[in-house]
């Protein structure tokens, strides 16, 4: 059997699997109930022997929020969890005798939208998540593309403006810093989710923010078919829950580029698979690599 683990800022999932990926069983937990790394292990490893009947667990992926060292298998520092330097892959195996990989998350959505969900089908896929902060996963010729640490499809720390506001990661006019929801949380003084329920009321200032913030998407989408000539961008994340917002600006951002003609201009498709995308994709992970 296979299981894949989404480690969130507010929720755990375990996902178990068979051999060919198909899911079994699927339990989440909150974080908070499982504050240590150890915890959190000895929580999904209790987990994946309680559910596994009498079959063994040979591979299990571990998709966590970035910055991750692939090469160890260490989750760095995780912007929304209080953890430092955890050993994550070594503990995980350590508990449950399996071959363990640490992804990150963003890419094991793409993976699991790739897979499973809105990108079935296509061979060349990029998977942008749209939330507090903007992330991505890309599939090149039918692969995760990781890149050469790991770290490929950072879709958010592209820079639009060499001028623009200074980014969290500390360059300036990133795409995060344009779009993301906590950044138009501090320039407007409203959460995200207030900002996209009053454009979609109708009020006019919420509406030019989340205009402007999707044809800045749309750029970024230009920018990256420019370079990757992908058959369709899959958007997940809270914002695509707003999708009639954002959509048509986005479509129309990317079809003002005369450069890209009609014939290669890719498909923008909603992410299908919601906040299960990163266990589903981790169970891919993990049976890639079983
Ligand atoms: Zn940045």
């Amino acid at each position: 059997m296979l299981a894949g683990i989404d480690l969130g800022g507010t929720q755990v999932r375990v996902a178990l699997a068979r051999s060919d990926g198909q899911l079994v069983a699927s339990i989440k937990t909150k974080t908070h109930l499982v504050p240590t790394p150890q915890a959190m292990v000895d929580w999904a490893a209790a987990e994946i022997d309680r559910h596994r009947g009498r079959e063994k667990v040979r591979s299990i992926t571990i998709a966590a929020p970035g910055p991750i060292d692939i090469k160890r298998g260490v989750l760095v520092n995780p912007p929304n969890l209080p953890w430092k330097n955890a050993p994550l892959e070594a503990m995980m195996s350590r508990a449950t005798g399996a071959k363990v990989t640490l992804a990150n998350d963003a890419d094991m959505a793409g993976l699991g939208e790739f897979h499973r969900g809105a990108g079935r089908g296509t061979k060349n896929m990029v998977y942008i998540t749209w939330s507090t902060g903007v992330g991505g996963g890309i599939i090149i010729d039918g692969k995760l593309h990781r890149g050469a640490h790991g770290t490929a499809g950072e879709v958010g720390h592209m820079i639009i403006d060499p001028n623009g506001p200074l980014d969290n990661c500390g360059q300036r006019g990133c795409l995060e810093a344009f779009i993301g929801g906590a950044n138009l949380a501090k320039e407007t003084g409203h959460t995200a989710a207030v900002l996209f329920a009053e454009a979609a009321r109708g009020d006019r200032d919420a509406r030019m923010v989340v205009e402007r913030a999707a044809r800045y998407m749309g750029i970024a989408l230009i920018s990256l078919t420019n370079i990757l000539d992908p058959e369709m961008f899959v958007i997940g994340g809270g914002v695509s829950r707003s999708w009639a917002l954002v959509q048509p600006t986005m479509l129309e951002t990317l079809r003002s580029s005369p450069f890209i003609k009609p014939a290669r201009r890719p498909r923008v498709r909603r992410a299908r698979l919601g906040d299960r995308a990163g266990q589903v994709g981790a169970v891919e992970w993990a049976r890639i690599n079983q």
